[in-house]
Formats: structure tokens, C-alpha cells, sequence
């Protein structure tokens, strides 16, 4: 007799099911269970044969040896049977509806869904045919995606049934006709089907075609006083009431303490009384992290209150909105059943395979050239020093592989280059899958990466989660390729030669989500399973996590190829498809159940912030107890709740007083400075702080540079990151061209061309004449640059020549209004003259402070006189200092100019009648150091304001001999004197953006040192 047992929320007939199995002998009888977790569970009774739903169809095919005559399709040959389907159809003009859609990954797994609940819905192509013909009122353009949608439906049976391929919707119709033609054998006596919500229609199919032949008990939950509850069961429930099964309806047997028996008693019923909340909590947190950390805090006072880790359970709605649980587990000490995983393609082997087929994608495309040799694997497998090649960048600019390529065979001729880019070239054919499989295998084989890891483990290179890690990439690999191989096949795609292309797309949807077990789970330790997986099981201790809006109850949105409306109208014609409020009825179903499995204490808790708040279920449960008596305690951590020792160490440090004991632990695990470092970056930045940049120096600075030095008073950190440490940022050369590139362009063009008038009034010449030679001098300076590779031609060159020609053109023009006004003639004599470089004209300027000698270098771009008085000028295509900071003595590098003019080439001060920039993109002299006596005598002087030359001088004299004693010293505290550039090399280390932000909200905007 078949029987359905109508169940309480949270029962189950599990237990009296196998009890009846014992009076069979084994194998007669068999246990149904919609999944693992459950099999696992009856299993461990060891009375029963279990399998899951979707093995049944299988198991009766076996058990009749036909299952020769089956082969299951993988879900990515159904994708790549879909994509060729389409690609036919559109080839065809077939298709014009979903034509837009018709590329996208997402249209082929959107389709695959839907035709897997036509499947499941037990709809043939016909019947949806003839449910589309009596749509009434579907517009032209609507009965067209109907048509596509079914032709793409019946190609799609078709092909698997030409093949004799099935999927798993397949494999369910053939095992019913198999049943209904009375054909099959069954060694079964009795089937039990327990802990489901629903079938689908096959699924009951399934069971009224065994019916006939075996004895069936099925257990489910339905409740007529619980209407909403039961929404999730009423059709599985109606449909097998309506199959002669005769319905028994069981008491409730499970025994709960506090309120919870109330509560489930008496959850979604309408009209109850109010109760206490006993042994029911809430938790708030501010993040999932809090949260997690939260859970696993009154965890650990449980089982130190001797709770047995197996009485306790946590569910959540999703174990995607916990990312990292299994860690967090971990590091506060508690056991879990959760596997510990780490993403597969952030690894350095999928990393490398990727950058792999993506360079034989492009092979002509640097870009690609320079990610795959800057792989991990690229330096070990094939000898590339990638460090040795990223400094290259900086300095030389690659504009294609090829020449990229050239470069490496001649800078890393031990490296076997030739063989990746054999690699490459082979990828970079056209190739049947199965050949890219090969292809791929052969080359995992040879590189040996286990071995690999093996022997650096026994060289103590990695460590034992590094080998699980390297292993479990490889092994993913060679699944992945199989599937491929497996899928290739199946879709009929074998002999067709596909691109890498298309097999890296297939590659990256196989590998996108998956994860790399590092440890198994401990069976023994906290359970954490979805809520949506598990009923009709009791735990003493449940924390049900994730009451947060948009998580439990989780967001359905409405299918996009047919939706909710449409479904209606569908259901109306006999096609049964799902509509999203059936989603919002199995959730509340899942939330119902998940109240159920407690027995002793119920703790809830959900994140809230600025996006989502408590769910709805929160607010439900509120409304069982008089108000104020159940809130959330929100989580802090505290002395008495730190899960784990690092955050008691946290936790304590931040203490202002501490206890003996503890402060003796702090000291020992972190230090006997550990109240000073928890304080640093606040500290360091009051007043005279010793930990602002002060290293300690030797007392010595034997030489220094005037750019080095005009860093410094820009910023001394700055100054110790470029300098000392040399870290300059890394930047590679692209096509774009630098300013500093810019910059040497505009010095070496007017070198060449000044070069060739020095002491000459140029008014006094051909200014046409003159304009065509420094167009040659300019046109043969940018040949020079690109012959040397500092410069790229690029379609833009000719642009971008224009505009340096313009700057160059006005700046001659206003050269020789210049000299032509001037009443005195100071004409070039000087230029790029070198002082204290290597093979420079002149010697270092040494300059004598605190009795030390400091040699001081650079470089003068220009020096103009007229044999008896001079003039300093430095060209700028960019920024320059202003007025104020020459005042200030915050730019230092005309002064030393200046100094080094009088003491390097014997010229006395008084004849030194000044230095200035010369601002190349406004073609004007600007600001500078001047004598005002000889305003009237210099044309760029007559309207300017400029600083006095005496009154910097002064300056800048006192603030050098600064300078050199606090390097002297070791003093380079983080100090800008404006605001911090991008550029600066020590942006990401300094940490003055951090106290810059604290000070904001103190100070205002104002950061500009006095
Ligand atoms: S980022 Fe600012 S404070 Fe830091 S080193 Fe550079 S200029 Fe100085």
C-alpha cells in the first residue's frame, strides 16, 4: 500500500522508515533522499541502500543492464551543442528574435536552464508548439521568439536523441517509458522517499510509474492550518494525495525546550499568544566578517561550557555570502565541517596558462607578451629573469611582440625562448579540440609541475599548503582538460577546428568558480549547511545566520527569456513553468524548517549597514514576544568574546592600562614595544617625533645633487625614498611620450641650435633663416630619440611633432625680441655645462658647512654675458617654482646654480646679475632671482615681480647648510611642502595620506608647511 505521511514543520519519517527497511533483506529495500548530506546521514544506519533522486533513473537502468544503451551529456557539451545549434540557426537567418542575444555566454546558459524545465516539466516539443499556436493576443514580434524558442528546443532533443545522448531530464523520461512498458525488472520491495519539499514532474512521474510495482512511503510536511507555509509542498503533496496514495497524517514527536516549541507550533499561524523569548536570540554585526566572528564566539562558549561540537549546527541561506568561513574557523581554533578552499584561478599555474593561450590569442600584441613573461611560471619554466626584464620597461619601449621578442633573445640568451614561442605559434593555429587538449596535456606532462613542487618542499622552498595548492591546480587542470575532451566529443564539435580563442573562452567558463581544496572538512567539528538543503534533522544548537535583507530570504528575479506574466499565461495552456512568488513560498518554507531543527537554543543573527538591514523573517519573529523583550545585542569584541588569540592580542593591545599578566603576555608575543607600536602612526606625526623619517646618520653627506637637493626641501621622505633607497617609481615605457622625454627634446634641439650662436645677437639675423635651422636641428634631435627607442612613432607622431615645433618656433621668436631689447648684451656662452658629474666641464662645488666638505653637482642649462656680467637661466616644459618658494628658500636649485657659476669660473657676485626659468610652453621668461638694479636692462624685468638676488641668496645659503646637516643628521621626516604628488616614489610607503586624512577633519585643507 503506498502511503503518504503528512508531517509537522521539522518532522521526519526517517527514522521509522529505516526501522521498517530492517525487515527486509538488504537490497530489497531503498532509501530515496534528495541529496548528499541525508545519504551520508541514513547511510551511517547501514540497514538501507541510499541513493539521491536524480540517481534513481540511473539505478533502474543499471539494475537492468541498459545502461550501454545511455550516455549522459556534460553540462558543458549541452552549452557547446546549444552555441553550434545557435550559430547554424543565425547562419540560416533563423534566427532574428534573440539575434542580439545570440553571441553572449549568458543567452546559452539562460537557454539551458529554460529547456532543462521544459524537460523537467515533462514538456514534449509538440506540446509546447501547440501551446504557442493557441497563445491568444501574443503581438507578431512575441510569436517569433515563441518559434525560435521552440525550433532551438526540438534541435536541441533531436541532436541528443541522434547521438543517444541524454541529460538528466532525459535519462528520467527514458527510465519511466522503460517502467511503463513493464520491461524492467526491480529488486525492490519498498521505496521510501523522505526529507523532500516537492517533485517536479518527472519526478512524479518517476514515482507513480515505480508505484505500480513496488511498495512506496513518501514523508512530507503539510499543514492546511499553515496555508503560506504549505505553499512550498502543496503541489507535491496534492499531486501524490491525487496518485491513490493513502494519506496518514502523523503527530508531531519532536520534543523542543523554551519557547521554541511554541514557536514552531505556532509559526505563520494566524492569532497566537505571546510568549517570552527563551532560548531564541538575535545578533546584529556590521559586516559578514563581524558576523562570522560573532557565531563563532558563542560557539567557543558553548563547547567550553562542555557542549558536544556535534550538537551544534549553523546554517546559513547561502554559503556564497560567507566567503572565507572555513578560515575564519580556523583561525579562532574551532573545528568545522567546512573544507578549507582557496580560488583555482588566482593561482600561479591557471594564472600562467591563461596568460599563455591569451599571448597565442594576440601574439602580436606586447601587452600580452609582458603579462605571460611576468608569470611565475614564465621565470621558472622557461629562464625569463622577469625582475632583470620589468626594469628593461622603464628604459626601452616595446611597440610589438615581435620587437619584444628580438629584445629578449639578445638580453636572456639562456633562456629557452624559442620554445614558449614555438608554444605560442602552435596555439595560435586553428586546432580541433581534442588537439588543444593534447596539445595542453603534453605540455603539463613535460613541465612536471608536481615534481616540481616535490623537490622545492624537500629543499624546505614551500611549505606543505603550497604543495596542496600546486597539486590540486594541476590535477583541476587535467579535469578541466578532460571535460573539454569529454565535451568536444559530445557536442559533435570533435573534428571541428576551433580558435584558441573559443578554447580559452571554454577553458575560463570551466574554471571560473572553482576552488582548490587545501584541507577536508573535520566530520566531527561545527556543521555548516545551507538551510535550503537540510529538514527533518534536530541539533540542540542552531545559529541561523544571514537575516539580512536580499540574503534570507534570498532575491529571485524573474527568468528574462520568459517571465512572470508570460509563465501565467503558459500555466493557463497546460506548460507548467515556475514562477519567482513559488521561489518566495520554498524560501519561507526553508526558514520555517530551519526554526524547526532546534531543540535547546535557537541564535539568530544577520549583518546590517548602509545597503540592507534585518530581513523580513526578523520582524516575524518579533511579533511573537511582547514587545522590547527580544533586540538585537549587537556584536563587539570585547576581553570576554575574542574568538581567537590574535584578536585578544588586538583587543588588549588597544587597552589604555593593562594587568600585570597581561601586559608580561603582550610583552612576549608582541614585544616589549607593543604599547609604542600600537600608537605610531598616530604619534609619529606629533611634533618632533623620533619615528618621522629619523634613521640616524653618520655625520657625513659627501655629495649631493641639485635636484637631490631641491627634493629634499620639497619633501625629506621623498627625498630618502629617490635617493638613498633609489626607489623610483616603475613605469614602463609606452608609446605615449614622457614629459621628461619632452623635456630632453626641447634641451638637446636648443643645445644644437644654440650651440651654433653662442655670443651672437640673433635680432641681428635672418629670422627666417634661423627658423629653418632649428627646424632641422629639431626634426634630427627627434630622429636621434626614436633611433635610440626613447621615442615610439606612433600614428600620433605627427601630431605631437607639430606641437613641439610650435613651442620651439614661439620660443625663438621670443629669443630674439629678448635680445633685441636688451639694453646690455647677454648672450648665450654656456650651455649644459656639467659641474661634479662624471666627465662635466667644471668640478663639484664644494661647499664647507660645520667644518665638513659636501660636494654639490648639476647641471646648468644656460649661461648668457656679455664677457663682464651674466645670467643663469634653466628651461622648464612642466611646472616651476614659484616666487614664493624661491623666497623661501624651498628651491634651491638656481642658487647653487649661481654659486657654482662664482666659484667654479671665478665670476664675483656683483656681476652675476641674476637667474631665471625660462617657461617653454608660455614661450616667457618667468620668475627667478634677480638684481633689481638691472631691471631696466633686461626686457623680461621691466613689467615682472621677482625675488630679490641678494635677499634668496641669503636664503638659500642658510637653508642648504639645513638641508646638509639634517641628512647629515638621518632626518627625513614625511614633510611636504604642498600637496603630495601622485608620482612621488614614496606615496605608497610614507603613510602621510593616512595622517593627512586624520588631520582633515581637525585642521581643514591646509597641509602647506609654514
Ligand atoms: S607622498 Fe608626500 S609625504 Fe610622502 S614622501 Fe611623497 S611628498 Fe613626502
Amino acid at each position: 500500500m503506498n502511503t503518504l505521511y503528512s508531517l509537522s514543520l521539522g518532522e521526519t519519517m526517517r527514522s521509522c522508515f529505516i526501522e521498517d527497511a530492517r525487515k527486509y533483506a538488504y537490497g530489497e529495500a531503498l532509501f530515496v533522499v534528495p541529496g548528499n548530506y541525508f545519504r551520508q546521514l541514513v547511510k551511517k544506519q547501514g540497514s538501507v541502500r541510499t541513493v539521491i533522486m536524480d540517481y534513481l533513473p540511473n539505478e533502474i537502468l543499471r539494475i537492468n543492464a541498459k545502461e550501454k544503451n545511455y550516455q549522459r551529456i556534460s553540462r558543458p557539451a549541452q552549452e557547446m551543442l546549444l552555441k553550434t545549434i545557435i550559430k547554424e540557426m543565425l547562419e540560416a537567418g533563423e534566427l532574428t528574435y534573440f539575434e542580439p542575444l545570440a553571441d553572449g555566454d549568458g543567452f546559452v546558459k539562460n537557454l539551458a536552464s529554460f529547456i532543462g524545465e521544459l524537460s523537467r516539466s515533462w514538456v514534449a516539443p509538440e506540446e509546447l508548439d501547440r501551446a504557442f499556436a493557441a497563445w491568444e493576443g501574443r503581438t507578431d514580434r512575441l510569436q517569433e521568439k515563441d518559434r525560435e524558442l521552440n525550433k532551438l528546443y526540438t534541435t536541441y532533443r533531436a541532436r541528443l536523441q541522434a547521438r543517444n545522448l541524454y541529460d538528466v531530464d532525459g535519462l528520467y523520461r527514458l527510465a519511466i517509458s522503460f517502467l511503463e512498458a513493464n520491461e524492467a525488472k526491480l529488486p525492490w520491495k519498498k521505496l521510501y522517499f523522505s526529507e523532500f519539499y516537492q517533485f517536479d514532474d518527472l519526478q512524479r512521474e518517476l514515482i507513480r510509474a515505480l508505484s505500480k510495482s513496488c511498495d512506496i512511503q513518501i514523508g512530507i510536511f503539510f499543514d492546511g492550518q499553515r496555508p503560506e507555509l504549505s505553499k512550498a509542498t502543496l503541489n507535491a503533496y496534492g499531486d501524490l494525495a491525487g496518485l491513490d496514495f493513502q494519506v496518514i497524517k502523523e503527530p508531531a514527536k519532536i520534543k523542543r525546550a523554551g519557547s521554541l516549541a511554541f514557536i514552531v507550533e505556532n509559526w505563520q499561524k494566524m492569532g497566537h499568544k505571546k510568549i517570552e523569548p527563551q532560548g531564541i536570540t538575535l545578533l546584529e554585526a556590521t559586516s559578514p566578517e563581524r558576523e562570522m566572528a560573532g557565531v563563532i564566539t558563542s560557539i567557543k562558549k558553548l563547547i567550553a561550557q562542555g557542549t558536544n561540537p556535534g550538537d551544534i549546527v549553523v546554517l546559513v541561506r547561502s554559503l556564497t555570502d560567507y566567503a572565507g568561513f572555513s578560515d575564519m574557523f580556523k583561525a579562532y581554533g574551532v573545528p568545522t565541517s567546512l573544507p578549507q578552499v582557496t580560488s583555482f584561478s588566482g593561482q600561479a599555474l591557471p594564472d600562467f596558462l591563461v596568460k599563455l593561450l591569451k599571448t597565442a590569442v594576440n601574439p602580436n600584441k606586447v601587452e600580452a607578451w609582458q603579462n605571460l613573461l611576468a608569470t611565475e611560471y614564465c621565470s621558472e619554466l622557461y629562464g625569463v629573469d622577469k625582475a632583470k626584464l620589468e626594469e628593461e620597461y622603464n628604459s626601452k619601449f616595446f611597440p610589438t611582440g615581435n620587437s619584444l621578442l628580438a629584445f629578449l633573445k639578445t638580453a636572456f640568451p639562456a633562456a629557452s625562448l624559442d620554445e614558449l614561442v614555438a608554444l605560442v605559434k602552435n596555439f595560435s593555429k586553428k586546432h580541433t579540440g581534442k588537439e588543444f587538449v593534447d596539445i595542453l596535456s603534453t605540455e603539463l606532462a613535460h613541465w612536471d609541475m608536481s615534481g616540481r613542487a616535490g623537490k622545492a618542499y624537500q629543499q624546505d622552498a614551500i611549505d606543505l599548503d603550497r604543495i596542496k595548492i600546486l597539486a590540486g591546480c594541476e590535477n583541476f587542470c587535467l579535469k578541466i582538460l578532460q571535460d573539454m575532451e569529454l565535451a568536444f566529443a559530445q557536442s559533435g564539435k570533435d573534428e571541428e577546428k576551433i580558435t584558441v580563442d573559443e578554447f580559452l573562452t571554454i577553458w575560463l567558463d570551466l574554471s571560473k568558480d572553482a576552488t582548490i581544496t587545501l584541507q577536508k572538512g573535520n566530520a566531527r567539528g561545527i556543521q555548516v549547511l545551507e538551510a535550503a538543503n537540510v529538514q527533518g534533522v534536530t541539533f540542540p544548537y542552531v545559529f541561523l545566520m544571514g537575516l539580512r535583507e536580499g540574503v534570507f530570504p534570498k532575491i529571485k528575479f524573474e527568468n528574462w527569456l520568459y517571465n512572470d506574466k508570460e509563465r501565467a499565461l503558459l500555466h493557463d495552456l497546460g506548460i507548467n513553468l515556475q514562477q519567482t512568488s513559488a521561489n518566495v513560498a520554498m524560501d519561507r518554507y526553508f526558514f520555517g524548517t530551519a526554526l524547526a531543527m532546534a531543540t535547546d537554543e535557537l541564535h539568530m543573527s544577520y549583518y546590517a549597514d548602509d545597503i540592507a538591514g534585518p530581513s523580513g523573517y526578523v520582524e516575524e519573529m518579533a511579533q511573537y514576544f511582547p514587545p522590547q523583550t527580544w533586540q538585537a545585542e549587537k556584536f563587539t569584541i570585547t576581553g570576554n568574546n575574542c574568538a581567537g588569540k590574535q584578536e585578544l592580542l588586538n583587543f588588549l593591545a588597544q587597552l589604555p592600562q593593562l594587568g600585570d599578566k597581561e601586559q608580561a603576555w603582550l610583552t612576549k608575543e608582541l614585544g616589549k614595544n607593543f604599547s609604542l607600536k600600537k600608537t605610531l602612526d598616530n604619534t609619529r606625526w606629533m611634533g618632533e617625533s623620533p619615528y618621522n623619517g629619523k634613521i640616524g646618520g653618520k655625520g657625513e653627506l659627501s655629495s649631493l645633487s641639485a635636484s637631490a637637493l631641491d627634493l629634499y626641501a620639497k619633501c625629506p621622505f621623498s627625498y630618502l625614498v629617490a635617493k638613498e633607497w633609489k626607489t623610483e617609481a616603475w613605469e614602463p615605457l609606452t608609446d605615449e611620450i614622457k614629459p621628461t622625454v619632452s623635456g630632453d627634446l626641447y634641451h638637446l634641439t636648443l643645445a644644437r641650435f644654440l650651440g651654433k650662436h653662442l655670443q651672437e645677437d640673433l635680432s641681428t639675423l635672418d629670422s627666417a633663416k634661423l627658423m629653418e635651422e632649428l627646424h632641422k636641428d629639431f626634426r634630427e634631435e627627434y630622429a636621434a630619440l626614436v633611433e635610440k627607442g626613447i621615442i615610439t612613432e606612433t600614428p600620433l607622431s605627427e601630431q605631437e611633432k607639430k606641437f613641439y615645433w610650435s613651442v620651439l618656433s614661439k620660443w625663438l621668436t621670443k629669443e630674439i625680441s629678448y635680445q633685441e631689447g636688451e639694453t646690455v648684451k647677454l648672450l648665450p656662452k654656456e650651455l649644459e655645462v656639467g659641474f661634479g658629474l662624471t666627465d662635466s666641464k667644471w668640478p663639484a662645488l664644494e661647499l664647507t658647512i660645520d667644518n665638513k666638505v659636501t660636494a654639490f653637482s648639476g647641471q646648468i642649462d644656460r649661461i648668457d654675458t656679455d664677457g663682464e656680467s651674466y645670467i643663469i637661466t634653466d628651461y622648464k616644459s612642466g611646472a616651476f617654482p614659484s616666487g614664493s618658494d624661491i623666497a623661501h628658500g624651498y628651491a634651491l636649485q638656481l642658487p647653487l646654480y649661481a654659486l657654482a657659476l662664482e666659484n667654479l669660473c671665478n665670476v664675483a657676485t656683483e656681476k652675476i646679475w641674476g637667474a631665471g626659468y625660462y617657461a617653454l610652453k608660455e614661450s616667457r621668461r618667468k620668475s627667478g632671482m634677480w638684481n633689481k638694479e638691472k631691471n631696466s636692462m633686461l626686457p623680461w624685468l621691466a613689467t615682472g615681480r621677482s625675488q630679490d638676488y641678494g635677499e634668496v641668496m641669503e636664503k638659500a645659503m642658510g637653508q642648504i647648510a639645513s638641508i646638509v646637516r639634517a641628512i647629515r643628521q638621518g632626518l627625513f621626516p614625511a614633510a611636504p611642502l604642498k600637496n603630495c604628488p601622485a608620482y612621488c616614489p614614496g606615496y605608497d610607503i610614507c603613510r602621510y595620506r593616512l595622517n593627512r586624512t586624520l588631520n582633515l577633519s581637525e585642521e581643514g585643507d591646509n597641509n602647506e608647511r609654514a
